[in-house]
């Protein structure tokens, strides 16, 4: 099959190319992401496969539909830049990628915490200029602290294990409890009191209509004082502009961010050479207790390789008309 896939980078293109040994489809890869200007690239290819920032609203989606898109394939878990709806109008089938390595995502969300605890990146641009002063990088212990997980699905029950080695308790909210988390002796809590009693909180639920800016002011003022947020997640669940109040408060007691909620424009791109005109990620990168990483916690060997495997199987079904077990649908 006919595929064209967009926001390719590199190693996209090894990947994908290697798995594609297996099946045998014609893959077309672009560099630019998909969106208004772009869809026309589409044109006379069945499938598509895309990425976290390319834009699939509804005009675009209809753009694809007169090229003769049939499929739209998204390299990821997350599907939240798709409009659901107006594929299911206008026949265009969706496939994600529901079960990808967890791990990749839990063990960087925990690498995130403890650098962010214990200031490991700015040690090293420290010794790296001969400095080894330790003023300013004392973090605390995390055994007997408090981990709040939202959303503890796949990702977040695999977090929830490594804070459980440390030795933390843990609170989680999700409205779908899950026996494995309790077993770990998480305890499910309200939004509001997981803010007040944890002291560090990891995102793990996806962005939909009721998730936008889940954590927002609201949730920053009921947090413990110096909380330590990480959201590997998607960035529109939190209001940046409010973790911003937040931070210069000393409420929030240090971001750790992989995703950002403007994150479209900006990243997966070299832009060291550019002035960003986005004013809100140039504060973020100001403070000292922020550290932001641009959407790469997937980005294993492993979570790779099985991304490029299920978009193959993906598309290799459709062409046979067979069911797509990765399909998604709007409710
Ligand atoms: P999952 O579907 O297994 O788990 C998501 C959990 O969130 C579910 O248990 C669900 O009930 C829960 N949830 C839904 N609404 C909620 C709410 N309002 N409050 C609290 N919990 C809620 O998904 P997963 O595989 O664990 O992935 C989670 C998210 O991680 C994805 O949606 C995606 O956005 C993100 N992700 C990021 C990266 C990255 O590279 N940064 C990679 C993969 C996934």
């Amino acid at each position: 099959m006919k595929v064209a896939v967009f926001s390719a980078r590199r190693y996209d293109r090894a990947m994908l190319s290697e798995s594609n040994a297996t099946h045998g489809h014609e893959l077309t890869f672009q560099e630019a992401r998909l969106g208004p200007e772009t869809a026309a690239l589409a044109a006379g290819f069945p499938a598509v496969c895309v990425f976290v920032n390319d834009a699939v609203d509804a005009p675009v989606l209809e753009a694809l539909a007169r090229g003769g898109t049939r499929l739209v394939c998204t390299r990821s878990t997350g599907f939240n830049q798709i409009d659901l709806r107006a594929a299911g109008r206008l026949g265009i089938r969706v496939a994600r990628v529901a079960d990808y390595s967890p791990y990749s995502v839990a063990e960087f969300a925990v690498g995130l915490l403890l650098s962010l605890n214990r200031h490991i990146h700015r040690a090293h641009n420290r010794t790296r200029d001969g400095n080894f002063e330790l003023d300013g990088l004392m973090g605390f212990d995390l055994h007997g602290r408090t981990a709040g997980v939202i959303g503890t699905g796949k990702i977040g029950r695999v977090f929830a294990r490594i804070m459980a080695g440390f030795g933390c308790r843990m609170l989680g909210h999700d409205p779908f409890p899950s026996p494995e988390f309790e077993a770990l002796g998480g305890r499910y809590v309200p939004l509001e009191e997981l803010a007040r009693e944890s002291d560090v909180v990891s995102l793990h639920c996806p962005l939909a209509e009721g998730t936008r800016h889940v954590v927002g002011a609201g949730f920053l003022a009921a947090a413990k004082p110096g909380l330590l947020l990480v959201n590997t997640s998607r960035g529109g669940l939190l209001d940046t502009q409010a973790a911003i109040e937040a931070l210069k408060s000393r409420r929030l007691g240090g971001l750790a961010m992989d995703v950002y909620e403007n994150e479209a424009s900006l990243f997966f791109e070299d832009r060291s050479s550019e002035i960003i005109p986005d004013d809100l990620i140039q504060r973020l990168v100001s403070f000292p207790n922020v550290l932001l990483t641009g959407h790469q916690a997937f980005f294993t060997r492993e979570a790779m390789g099985t991304i490029c495997a299920t978009t193959l199987e993906s598309i290799t079904a459709f062409e046979r008309g067979e069911a797509l077990a990765n399909e998604v649908t709007a409710r």
